[in-house]
């Protein structure tokens, strides 16, 4: 009888990949975590307990079969491990590099809730399809049959590119509209590269483009061409266009020089790490070298910017959150990556004023937790007298972002919005307001996480092809 590959969760402990060291790697702006050696990998994949209900599954935006997938790497049949992986998921290497497994596939794994400690899901996941991208397994799509109806994406993130890569596969032809100059939405100008490096971005924007896709850059709907004329071009529309008002302060002194919107920063940041010269970063303005660095939030956002600041050199780097560490919305794994590479948190900690312009300190109000609100979370309140003054000579607000007005922008009639200003679009097929009109991502979800605009962006593709075969059939008859 063949040898049982599986099950190994006992004896074999929980390894994630190597993390390189905080001194090394706080140096540049690449990936912290080695890659897994096969033979680890395989381990790794071996210690899953095969689950008849799995959990990891089901916690999966995407649903991806991932006890197969571990199986087939125990066994070696790497191969087939990407063919299963990718059947789900547009972007494997991208969703096991950045979601926060924490909080969906690997949290919810069995043998974590018996202590066992999770099987690594996303490491393996990001191992299997960078072996298939070594091994020229990743081809671009080349549809059965071509057809001639054509859909207009407008937003090139994750929820554009996903539908893109579905669309294609049945051979409808595809425009992407995206007002940056390179394509990827905030895979690329928002997450640094020491999470994502630009390199597995830019490798799936290439295999789309020999797929077929068009993309039309530097292309800003609702200025360089109309919300009107794109439909006009195009048999359906996809609006995947993402979140960027950022929410802002109103406290004394918070429009001095040297308080900046967080998105700006990482942007320009990530605009060096493709070799851009930005002139924001030449001249000191959005650079924090020789800097105290204070940044303000809880999210992933502030996370990627204490970070990024400790890269750039900044003399000290603190970030003010008026909650407490169990109560921020950030990961727990990127806390703990941002305190080994010397970020201090200051929790419990809100602005109250801003001295200087440019600003040479932060005035801190510190707080307590006090009663839940309405979102059953306990609210902070203000200490009295809990005042003092916090050294900064950058300040970066990441405090969260809201969609932009598009139906006011685009001048668009009939496109609804929630009472967010989210696009509204149905839960079950991802259709708005005006027919052949469809929504995906952040711009109707507010601002949440790549793997589920990749969720959203495969569901948009179904109902638009659903949508093109109903129109071509009514026009047949
Ligand atoms: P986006 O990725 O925002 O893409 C939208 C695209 O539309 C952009 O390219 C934009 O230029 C384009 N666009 C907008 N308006 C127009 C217009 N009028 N005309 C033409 N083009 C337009 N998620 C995770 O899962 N893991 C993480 O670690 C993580 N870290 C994050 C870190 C930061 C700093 C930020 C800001 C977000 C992070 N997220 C993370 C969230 C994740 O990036 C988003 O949820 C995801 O990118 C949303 O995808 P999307 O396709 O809806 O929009
Ligand atoms: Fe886990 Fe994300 Fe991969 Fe799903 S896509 S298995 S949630 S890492
Ligand atoms: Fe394997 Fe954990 Fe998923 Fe069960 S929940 S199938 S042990 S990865």
């Amino acid at each position: 009888m063949a040898k049982q590959p599986m099950l190994k969760f006992v004896k074999t402990s929980r390894e994630t990949p190597e993390k390189r060291d905080a001194t090394v790697r706080t140096q540049d702006y690449n990936e912290i975590y080695r890659e897994y050696a096969s033979q680890k990998a395989a381990e790794q994949a071996s210690r899953c307990s095969q689950c008849g209900v799995p959990y990891c599954q089901s916690h999966c935006p995407l649903h991806n079969n991932i006890p197969d997938w571990l199986r087939l790497t125990a066994e070696g049949r790497l191969q087939e491990a990407y063919e299963l992986s990718q059947a789900t998921n547009s972007f494997p290497e991208i969703c096991g590099r950045i979601c926060p497994q924490d909080r969906l596939c690997e949290g919810n794994c069995v043998i974590e809730n018996s202590g066992h400690g999770t099987v690594t899901i996303g490491s393996i996941e990001k191992y299997i399809t960078d072996t298939a991208w070594d091994n020229g397994w990743v081809k671009p799509v080349k549809p059965a049959v071509e057809r001639t109806e054509s859909v207009g994406i407008i937003g090139a993130g994750p929820g554009g590119m996903a539908a893109a890569d579905m669309l294609r596969r049945a051979g409808i032809q595809v425009t992407i509209y995206d007002r940056y100059d390179r394509a990827g939405g905030l895979m690329t100008y928002g997450i640094p590269g020491f999470k994502l490096e630009k390199d597995v971005v830019m490798d799936r924007v290439k295999q789309l483009e020999a797929s077929g896709v068009q993309f039309v850059l530097n292309c800003n709907v609702g200025v360089d061409i109309s919300f009107d004329a794109i439909r006009g071009k195009h048999d359906s529309v996809l609006i995947a266009t993402g979140v960027y008002k950022t929410r802002d302060l109103t406290d004394e002194g918070a429009d001095a020089a040297g308080i900046v919107n967080a998105i700006d920063y990482l942007t320009v940041s990530n605009r060096l790490s493709f070799g851009d010269d930005v002139a924001a970063f030449s001249d000191g303005s959005l650079n924090a070298e020789g800097k105290a660095v204070v940044v303000i939030g809880g999210g992933d956002t502030a996370m990627d910017c204490v970070r990024t600041a400790i890269r750039q050199g900044a003399t000290s780097v603190k970030c003010l959150y008026r909650r407490d560490r169990a109560n921020m919305p950030g990961s727990q794994r990127e806390t703990q990556n941002a305190e080994e590479e010397g970020v201090e948190f200051v929790w419990m900690a809100a602005p109250k004023g801003f001295t200087g312009s440019p600003v040479t300190s932060v005035t801190v109000q510190k707080m307590r937790l006090g009663a839940p609100d309405a979102s059953g979370r306990q609210a902070p309140e203000p200490i009295e007298g809990g005042i003092y003054e916090e050294k900064a000579d950058l300040v970066i607000k990441a405090l969260g972002f809201e969609p932009e007005d598009l139906p006011k922008l685009w001048g668009v009639d009939g496109l609804e919005t929630t009472r967010w200003g989210t696009i509204k679009a149905q839960y079950a097929n991802h259709a708005t307001s005006l027919p052949g009109v469809y929504a995906v991502g952040d711009i109707v979800r507010g601002a949440s996480l790549v793997v589920w605009a990749i969720r959203d962006g495969r569901e948009a593709a179904d109902s638009i092809v659903k949508y093109l075969n109903e129109t071509a059939q009514v026009a047949a008859q």
